[in-house]
């Protein structure tokens, strides 16, 4: 109990300390910080390590796989009506069924027949879940995201013959790269398509992510602390 009590206070303090820096960089950035949206990634996390965040005040979350978030979020929706959980994991087409009832916004569309699966499930049901496009701006071979060169494309076929609501674009970029060259790829590339919505930066880019133009940040370990993953 004692133990669990200073892991909420530490996430607690987590989410306050980021907030006062994304205000920080957004001022620094000339932006209002009511523009970006901190999507606090809770992969790995219990209910029980969420809930104090949420009851911080925190209402957007990412998970990034879809039977974990089956396991936690349902019961934690029951009680808190107004929060927004994001799919910012690699999506299976055998598992879009379950990722549209989950999620609000789906951030990890990267290729048709995903594209196709989504929408075809959105229609079935009447709902139309917001979809970020991601990019592998490092054109990277073990990473998912269609490569810039065929953005344009891929974008057009989501937005006109699918008629997915593409919110905008998300990267990740290469771990052992500066991040900056790659936010700008993703925005000049949002901005020719006319899209407005960012998802870039994550616990150790995310002020460089607002000085680009994030609209999105998705932050785990800066409010949740250091993840252990089941082996
Ligand atoms: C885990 C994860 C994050 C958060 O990473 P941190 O470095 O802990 O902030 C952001 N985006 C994606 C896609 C992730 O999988």
């Amino acid at each position: 109990m004692i133990i669990q009590d200073s892991a909420a206070t530490a996430s607690v303090r987590g989410v306050l300390d980021v907030r006062r820096r994304v205000a920080e960089a957004a001022q620094r950035a000339g932006r209002q910080a009511d523009e970006i949206t901190l999507v606090a990634v809770s992969k790995t996390f219990s209910a029980a390590d969420i809930q104090p965040v949420i009851a911080a005040g925190q209402r957007a979350f990412g998970e990034n796989r879809v039977q974990e978030a089956r396991s936690k979020w349902p019961a934690l929706r029951q009680q808190f009506s107004d929060l927004e959980l994001h799919l910012i994991g690699p999506l299976q087409t055998n598992k879009v069924a379950e990722a549209v009832a989950l999620f609000d916004v789906i951030q990890t569309v990267d290729r048709p027949k995903l594209a196709k699966a989504l929408a075809t499930e959105m229609l079935k049901h009447g709902c139309r879940r917001r979809v970020f496009i991601q990019v592998n701006t490092g054109r990277e071979a073990q990473k998912a995201g269609v490569v810039p060169d065929e953005a344009a494309s891929f974008i057009a076929y989501c937005r006109d013959e699918l008629r997915l609501a593409v919110a905008g674009l998300m990267c990740i970029p290469p771990v052992d790269e500066a991040p900056e060259g790659h936010f700008a790829l993703l925005r000049e590339l949002a901005s020719s398509q006319h899209l407005a919505s960012l998802s870039m930066g994550m616990s150790g880019d995310f002020e460089a992510a607002i000085a680009a133009g994030a609209s999105h940040i998705r932050v785990g370990s800066a409010i949740f602390g250091h993840r252990d993953y089941p082996a």
